[in-house]
């Protein structure tokens, strides 16, 4: 008897965006199929191996495909892992990944659907953009019930039991009018071998009469050798691999030799994954023993930093029957994590170099990288010296901490840096204004990261690395113009000391102003006004403000005349409103909000109606 499910909302949705766009890379659908029924033949590998079932296929693995010319479908079956009803209806019909969500306001905003089926786990659904009804006939390994799953693709599909000899699953495409090139076998070939070329089963086409026809190379790609291996394998292989369309801007291909050995093909993309920040996102090499795929979910084959790496590592010297916890502590794997992450941090420090290939890399995963400097202990020199940093040098081009080195100035001991929220306005902060008069490079720091690898590295070669308010150098700019009168300032700097005495510790003369009237400041040693920030949005502020100081400058012609207001008895309003005014200049200097928003915007329309 038949059963009908209604399809969950998400996949309705997604197979309405599926059905009803036009794609001219409607092909893409035999890709994602032939790549689920490589999956399925690696899962039963490993099942056979583990369940040491003889009774169970684990020979002759082949993925074969029978177009129909007068029927009009297309036919992919394989003898792998098969479904059972349960997953029939979890794995096809709902999504049990909270990517699709994602997927489906991904291609609103994008448009690209082609780009993010595979990504988004969501391959299978491709059939309907060449098919009108699908019909899928599978038998899970070690059940004894086939089942029948038929679909529309529009409202849900049917579920019923049907009989078939072997395990595996056999999906048929009815296709659409539109869709008839499907059966036509010189064109199946074409992208069979142009899209599934590095499948390590055969994949067979069934020509009838004719008999059958293996169109793929059907090896394992990473086991051969590099010389045998083209350009177009390796980017055909990381398009299956990353599930990603771009091309790969590094592909590593390495045999490891020594204490353990294993293969490696490992590809860094040239974009970067929509859920590379999220908290779940981990890392996606694929691991196999032996040619035997164990699994993509092996927490410590990659640290977190380079979790972007896509590939496979085989090892024949890792034991088959591992559980995934016993992986996680393997010292053998802990070698094998070692081992590649060394050789791609030398494949990064050969092209480090050349600025605009390496700035593919840093835009697209520089944040992630970074956290690196503090995450990998025994690379965090290596890493540091990996990244790229705006700084006070150079208005676009970035610098790595080598260049700033090699510019420092003689006596200099330490590595500035400031943190904000954006590199533009950092720029134009007060408190820069005494390094650019010395001459003095300042990194400009702008990712959450950057607070905390900061405090982790500590130093750089032999310089230090520290925020700029805990330069302990002689910043003091000398200068012979105007300055505000001694007496007066102390006047001037007691009275803003208590009308601010809720915001501000302290309020000080500075030396190290040039151009602005005031800056705010943290006393050395705490901590910086942007990672208070950071943890106020965090709701972990209270336990750890840190004081500031208003800083002024004595040469400023506003601090003079204020100065010089002082003292007459009836110009204390005024003096606290412009006293006010400096403040919030210099909250906004360092990307704070202004107390009160509202006395801002009035009284700076009336000073500068004064003005003008
Ligand atoms: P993904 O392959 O990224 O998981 P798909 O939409 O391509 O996403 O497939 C969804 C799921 O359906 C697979 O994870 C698998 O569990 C199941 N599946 C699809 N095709 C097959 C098949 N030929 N044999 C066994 N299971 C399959
Ligand atoms: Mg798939």
């Amino acid at each position: 008897m038949s059963e009908k499910i209604e399809f969950q909302t998400e996949v309705a949705k997604l197979l309405d965006i599926v059905i009803n766009s036009l794609y001219s890379e409607k092909y893409i659908f035999l890709r994602e199929l032939i790549s689920n029924a490589s999956d399925a033949c690696d899962k039963l590998k490993y099942w056979s191996l583990m369940n040491q079932n003889a009774a169970q296929n684990t020979g002759a693995f082949k993925i074969v495909i029978t177009p129909d010319e007068k029927e009009n479908t297309l036919t992919i079956s394989d003898n792998g892992i098969g479904m059972s009803k349960d997953d029939l209806i979890c794995h096809i019909g709902t999504i049990a990944k909270s990517g699709t969500a994602d997927f489906v306001k991904n291609v609103k905003d994008n448009g690209s659907v082609v780009d993010l089926i595979g990504q988004f786990g969501v391959g299978f659904y491709s059939a309907f953009m060449v098919a009108k009804k699908v019909e899928i006939i599978t038998k899970k390994a070690g059940e004894e019930q086939a089942y029948k799953w038929m679909s529309d693709g529009l409202e849900g599909f049917e579920i019923e039991p049907t009989t078939k000899e072997t395990c595996g699953t056999d999906i048929k495409l009815f296709l659409k009018d539109d869709a008839k090139d499907f059966v036509d076998t010189v064109y199946l070939r074409h992208i069979i071998r142009t899209y599934s070329d590095h499948v390590e089963y055969p994949i067979v086409l069934n020509l009838g009469k004719a008999g059958e026809e293996t169109v793929n190379t059907a090896s394992a790609l990473w086991t051969r050798n590099k010389g045998e291996i083209t350009e177009d394998q390796y980017k055909e292989f990381y398009h299956h691999i990353s599930k990603n369309m771009d091309d790969p801007w590094l592909t590593l291909h390495f045999k490891a030799e020594g204490s353990i050995e294993y293969n490696a093909l490992l590809y860094i993309p040239t974009t970067a994954p929509y859920d590379l920040f999220q908290p779940d996102r981990r890392q996606s090499l694929k691991l196999y023993v032996n040619k035997v795929f164990v699994s993509d979910k092996v927490e410590g084959l990659m640290p977190s930093y380079l979790r972007f790496v896509k590939g496979v590592i085989d090892s024949s010297d890792l034991p088959l029957n591992i559980s995934r916890e016993m992986l996680q502590q393997n010292a053998l794997l802990s070698k094998i994590r070692q081992g590649t992450v060394s050789r791609i941090l030398k494949e990064l420090k050969k092209r480090v170099g050349n600025y605009e290939d390496y700035l593919k890399f840093w835009n697209a995963f520089g944040v992630a990288f970074k956290e690196g400097i503090y995450e990998d202990f025994s690379n965090k020199e290596e890493v540091a010296s990996l990244s790229l940093f705006a700084s006070t040098y150079d208005d676009v081009k970035l610098t790595t901490l080598d260049e700033y080195i090699s510019r420092a100035k003689e006596n200099q001991k330490d590595i500035y840096y400031i943190t904000g929220d954006d590199v533009a306005t950092l720029r134009h902060n007060p408190q820069l204004e005494a390094f650019k008069e010395k001459g003095l490079e300042v990194l400009l720091l702008v990712d959450p990261i950057d607070e905390f690898w900061t405090q982790v590295l500590g130093s750089y070669k032999t310089f230090a690395v520290k925020h700029i308010s805990a330069a302990d150098i002689d910043l003091k700019i000398e200068r012979q113009d105007k300055k505000a009168n001694e007496g007066e300032l102390k006047k001037l700097v007691d009275f803003m000391a208590e009308l601010f005495k809720n915001e501000v510790s302290k309020v000080e003369i500075s030396e190290k102003l040039t151009k602005s009237p005031a800056a705010l400041n943290v006393e050395n040693g705490q901590m910086s006004i942007h990672l208070e920030r950071l943890m106020r949005n965090h709701q972990q502020q209270t336990a750890f403000a840190s004081s500031r100081i208003l800083e002024l400058n004595p040469y400023h012609p506003l601090i003079i005349k204020l100065s010089e207001m002082i003292s007459e008895p009836d110009q204390k309003n005024e003096i606290a409103d412009v006293s006010r005014l400096i403040l919030d200049q210099a909250k906004i200097a360092e990307g704070e909000a202004v107390s009160d928003a509202g006395f801002f915007a009035e009284k700076l329309s009336e000073y500068i109606l004064k003005g003008m």
